[in-house]
C-alpha cells in the first residue's frame, strides 16, 4: 500500500509568505525564530530537501551554502514544533502545512544512511499491542524496583473534596483501574512520567466481557458479501441487534490502555448506559499516527490498513477512540494518505463524545453541582476541528464557564516534550499558572497526553488542580439514576 505524500514543490509555491501563522504558533511565541514557524519550516524544506543549498546559521537565520547537506540545525529546526494544528487552521492560502512537516521528516528519514535509534524503538513497540504491553510491564516493574532504593516524590492532588474525580469510577460496579486524578506520579530529576497502571485495561476481565465473538465478525462478513454460508439463525441475530442497539467498535488508544484504564472504562460505561453495544477488540494495535511523525510512512500504511480490516469485520455503526490524536488519524489521516479504499471506514470514526452527544436522551444526565474547566487538545481543535460539542456536554454535565486560554497548548506536543524538554515544560508551567488563576478545581478535556502534561505540571507548580477526562464526568452526571 503507497502513502500519498504532498506535493512539496506545488505546496510551496502556494506560500504567500503573509506571517499569518506566525501569529498563532506557540513556539515561535517562546523563540521569536523565524525558523521554528510553519513559513519557516516549509522554506527550509524547501531550501535543504526540493532545492539543495539551504543552511542554517546558529542564530537561526538561512543562508546559501555551495555544499548543502541535512544538517543537525536544519532537523532540530523542523523537530522544533508541537504538530499542533494551529498554522493548519489559520493559513489563508490552505497550505497543508504539518502534512508538508510529516513528509519532510519522512524524506530525511530515507535519506540517512541509519535510522535514528528512537524512531527504531517507536516503530518496534508499537508494531503490536503485545509488544507495547511488554514494554510497559517492564517499565512498570522497573518503576517497582527503583521504588525500592529511591523514594519517588508522590505528588498530592490536594484536597479530596475538590469535586469527586473518583466516583465517576465507583459507579455501576466498583473499579479496579488507574485513574489520571489518582495519585500517581513517578519523579526522575525534574521530569514526572505517570506511573504505569498495575492493570492495564486491554485484557481485564472488563475489557474481554465486551471482545467481539466470533459468530458476529462471521455475521458482518457475510453481510458485507464477504462469505456466504451463515446460518438464517445468525443472520437474524443480526437483523434483530441492529435493530435494537448502535454497535460502537472501540479502538482503546495505547495511552490510555497502560496509563489510564479507567477512562476506557468511563467511556465504556457511559456508552452502554447510552443503550450502545461497546466492542473492544484486544488484538488492535496502534493507529499509526506516531509512525508517521517519525517517518516511517510503510509501518504507518501497515498499522492503518490493519486498524481498518479489524474494525470493518465488526459491523459497527461507529468506531471510536477517546483519544483526539487517534480519532483525526483514523477520520482524515487514514482517507488523506492512502486513499478511498478507507473513505468507508473514516465515515464511521467519531470521537467519544460524540456518540454520547448522539444519545443524549437515553442518558438521562443530572448536572453536577461542580464548578468544571475546560481544555481544549490542539489534534481535538484544530485537526479534527470540534469545539463546541464537547463544551455543550460538559455545560450539561457540570457548571461551565468558557475561559480565554482554554486552547491554549499544554506543551507535550508528542517527541516534542522528550526532545525540547525546557520549552515544553515552560509552556506547561504557563498552562498550569493560568488554571491555577481561575477558580476551577478540575478540568476536563479529551486526551490523555494533556492529562498526564496537566497533571504533572499542575502538581508541579502547586496549582491544586486536577485534569481528568470528559467521558469521566459524563460518567458521574448520571450516576445512579440512568
Ligand atoms: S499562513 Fe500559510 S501562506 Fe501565510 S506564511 Fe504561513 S504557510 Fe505561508
Ligand atoms: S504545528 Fe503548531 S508548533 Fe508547529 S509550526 Fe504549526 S503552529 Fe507552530
Amino acid at each position: 500500500m503507497t502513502v500519498k505524500h504532498f506535493d512539496l514543490a506545488s505546496d510551496i509555491d502556494h506560500c504567500s509568505m503573509c506571517a499569518t501563522c506566525t501569529y498563532v504558533c506557540p513556539v515561535f511565541r517562546r523563540t521569536r525564530m523565524e525558523g521554528h514557524t510553519a513559513r519557516g519550516h516549509i522554506h527550509l524544506i524547501d531550501a535543504f530537501l526540493l532545492r539543495p543549498g539551504g543552511v542554517v546559521n546558529t542564530d537561526g537565520t538561512i543562508a546559501v551554502s555551495d555544499a548543502p547537506k541535512i544538517t543537525r540545525e536544519f532537523e532540530d529546526m523542523l523537530d522544533c514544533c508541537l504538530r499542533c494544528y494551529k498554522c493548519l487552521d489559520v493559513c489563508p492560502s490552505g497550505i497543508s502545512t504539518v502534512n508538508i512537516f510529516e513528509d519532510g521528516r519522512a524524506e530525511i528519514a530515507r535519506r540517512r544512511l541509519l535510522p535514528k535509534l528512537s524512531d527504531t524503538i517507536t516503530s518496534l513497540i508499537l508494531a503490536s499491542r503485545t509488544r507495547l504491553h511488554v514494554a510497559a510491564r517492564l517499565g512498570w516493574l522497573g518503576q517497582m524496583l527503583l521504588s525500592l532504593f529511591w523514594r519517588p516524590k508522590h505528588v498530592s492532588r490536594g484536597d479530596e473534596s475538590l469535586g469527586s474525580a473518583r466516583r465517576g469510577a465507583d459507579v455501576r460496579g466498583r473499579s479496579a483501574f488507574k485513574s489520571p486524578a489518582d495519585d500517581a506520579f513517578w519523579f526522575a530529576g525534574d521530569i514526572a512520567v505517570p506511573k504505569i497502571a498495575p492493570r492495564f485495561f486491554l485484557g481485564s476481565d472488563f475489557a474481554r466481557a465486551r471482545a467481539p465473538r466470533r459468530k458476529k465478525a462471521l455475521v458482518a462478513a457475510t453481510n458485507a458479501g464477504a462469505v456466504s454460508g451463515a446460518s438464517l439463525e445468525e443472520m437474524r441475530d443480526s437483523i434483530v441487534r441492529r435493530e435494537r442497539r448502535q454497535r460502537v467498535g472501540y479502538l482503546v488508544d495505547c495511552m490510555t490502555d497502560t496509563l489510564y484504564p479507567a477512562v476506557a472504562e468511563a467511556t465504556v460505561k457511559v456508552l452502554e448506559a447510552a443503550g450502545c453495544e461497546v466492542v473492544i477488540p484486544e488484538d488492535a494495535g496502534c493507529c499509526g499516527a506516531p509512525l508517521l511523525g517519525t517517518g516511517d510512512s510503510a509501518g504507518f500504511a501497515r498499522m492503518a490498513k490493519a486498524t481498518r480490516d479489524l474494525f470493518m469485520s465488526l459491523d459497527c455503526d461507529y468506531i471510536i477512540a477517546s483519544n483526539s490524536t487517534c480519532a483525526k488519524t483514523m477520520k482524515f489521516v487514514y482517507p488523506e494518505r492512502l486513499g478511498d479504499g478507507f473513505n468507508e471506514f473514516s465515515e464511521r470514526v467519531r470521537m467519544d463524545f460524540e456518540v454520547m452527544t448522539l444519545n443524549l436522551d437515553k442518558l438521562r444526565i443530572e448536572k453536577l453541582d461542580e464548578l468544571i474547566g475546560w481544555h481544549d487538545p490542539c489534534h481535538q481543535r484544530y485537526a479534527y476541528g470540534v469545539y463546541r460539542e464537547p463544551r455543550e456536554l460538559l455545560r450539561m454535565c457540570a457548571h461551565y464557564n468558557e475561559r480565554a486560554g482554554e486552547n491554549e497548548c499544554c506543551g507535550f506536543g508528542g517527541t516534542f516534550c522528550v526532545d525540547f524538554p525546557k520549552m515544553a515544560q515552560g509552556m506547561a508551567a504557563d498552562k498550569a499558572a493560568f488554571l491555577r488563576d481561575n477558580p476551577e478545581k478540575e478540568i476536563a478535556t479529551t486526551c490523555p497526553a494533556c492529562l498526564y502534561y496537566l497533571n504533572q505540571f499542575s502538581a508541579n507548580e502547586g496549582a491544586g488542580r486536577r485534569a481528568v477526562h470528559l467521558s469521566e464526568i459524563v460518567l458521574r452526571s448520571i450516576s445512579e439514576r440512568a
